[in-house]
């Protein structure tokens, strides 16, 4: 960066960096507030360390003291491990798709194969719920009145085994065109081997194509362990966290997502058949901190501090100064809002465009390693970058010299394209690492 703009940059950020003790000291309260979440200690010790860690030393935001930064980081981080909202149901070429829920006693099963039964037929599917909890005599009741409700048939079999109502079940689907098969289970109120080898079998049996945890948000500590069995022995696509509408702050989402990996599809809130959202981490880290004014001083602090490098940028643009430099910037940024596709269909008019379009990470990696080869006169000027440098970057990126010429070629397009529109938004579609 030329010195006036690393001027510039100092000026913004302004407070210096966040110390080691800066840190410990946020870093206890935020402990606190995780245990009173009931968020699994182990998994609070180790997030803690790891934040710790890559807090001390960044730079701390304008108009937030060292404390709320550090809580920043917290937030995202937090929402960063409890994932991107991926409430799909994996939905099988061939039908019919099965999906199976398990889970412990009164966690929510039935409830939510009915309400999923529900959301799957307002999108045009014709699902089939299926009675496989036969141990407790009203529970095959429960899911018959659920599915006269909302119009779902439901099969059962009296006195039949578990795994042979599921694997019927199928042939059912299949000679009456349902397209969607949910598999309501027994739980037990612990984990036992029983409960675990019916599962199995059940599994074995229909192969299903979607296996979902629901979880009780009420489960404190014990979430982990919970969580944990069942992936291991069954293998979790993922997991519905029921009962949020009640007063809980949440932390088993935490525990289990840190252990199991497993992403979080749904939230119930209720008890009726429309209470189920997709899974929103980011108003989940924020439940489960408990420090809402903190974070919306947090937010405020943030958009502001994006205003004034938004206007920044666009001076940048105005006078011909956007540089290569500042492009990795910006790729950054994106990076750091996580993958590329979900932002671009969040921006309104783009999404619809790009819904065909596949965006290839593995593209911006290359883009980004092909700019840091670079030297810095070379990012600010890419019209000197002849053959010879070419050929250098392109080995030092391990990539090709055709594609740094691309990468030149649409860089310098875009320029020309933001000269155009000078003050407005870059056009997407001609951004390097985009086809
Ligand atoms: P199962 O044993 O896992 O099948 O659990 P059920 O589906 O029978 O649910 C147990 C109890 O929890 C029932 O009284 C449900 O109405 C209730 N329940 C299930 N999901 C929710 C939810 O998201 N919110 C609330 N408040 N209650 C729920
Ligand atoms: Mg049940």
């Amino acid at each position: 960066l030329s010195d006036k703009l690393q001027e510039t940059f100092k000026r913004l950020k302004g407070k210096g960096k966040l110390t080691e003790e800066d840190v410990s000291e946020a870093m206890r309260e935020v402990r606190m507030a995780l245990l009173e979440a009931d968020v699994n200690y182990k998994v609070v010790k180790e997030f803690v360390a790891k934040v710790k860690e890559r807090s001390i030393g960044q730079e701390v935001l304008e108009s937030l003291s060292p404390a709320q930064h550090v809580i920043k980081i917290v937030n995202e981080e937090m929402v960063a491990l409890m994932g991107s909202v991926s409430s799909k149901i994996n939905i099988s070429s061939k039908p019919p798709t099965v999906i199976l829920l398990v889970g412990l006693q009164g966690a929510g099963k039935t409830t939510h194969a009915a309400k999923l039964a529900t959301l799957l037929k307002k999108q045009g599917k014709h699902p089939l719920m299926v009675a496989c909890d036969i141990y407790r005599p009203a529970a095959v009741k429960q899911l018959q009145v659920l599915g006269e409700q909302i119009k779902v048939p439901v099969f059962s079999i009296d006195g039949e085994n578990p795994v042979k109502i599921a694997q019927e079940s199928i042939r059912h689907a299949n000679s009456q065109g349902q397209d969607v098969v949910i598999i309501d289970t027994a739980g037990r109120l612990h984990i036992n081997e029983e409960l675990m080898g019916e599962l199995r079998d059940i599994k074995a049996t229909v192969r299903p194509h979607e296996i979902l945890l629901v979880v009780d948000a009420m489960t404190g500590q014990d979430a982990v362990n919970v969580a944990e069995s069942f992936h291991s022995e069954l293998g979790v696509d993922g997991i519905i966290l029921t009962k949020l509408d009640g007063d809980t702050r949440g932390g088993a989402a935490l525990s289990i997502k840190a252990v199991t990996g497993c992403p979080i599809k749904f939230a119930g809130i209720g008890e009726k058949m429309e209470a189920l959202e997709p899974f929103y981490p980011e108003r989940m880290a924020s439940r489960i901190l408990g420090m809402g004014d903190v974070l919306t001083l947090i937010e405020k602090a943030q958009s502001a501090f994006d205003e004034k490098q938004a206007r920044e940028m666009e001076q940048k643009l105005r006078k011909q100064e956007f540089t290569l430099d500042d492009f990795l910037d910006q790729m950054q940024q994106i990076k750091k809002m996580g993958p590329l596709s979900s932002i671009l269909e969040m921006i309104p008019g783009v999404g619809k465009q790009l819904k065909d379009v596949q965006i290839d990470e593995k593209d911006t990696a290359h883009v980004e390693a092909i700019i840091r080869s670079m030297t810095t006169e070379e990012r600010r000027k890419p019209a000197i970058i002849k053959d010879s440098r070419k050929r250098r970057i392109a080995k030092g990126s391990g990539t090709s010299i055709q594609e740094v010429g691309r990468l030149i070629k649409q860089f310098e397009q875009m320029q020309k394209m933001m000269k155009q529109f000078a003050g407005g938004m870059p056009g997407m579609p001609g951004m390097p690492g985009m086809p």
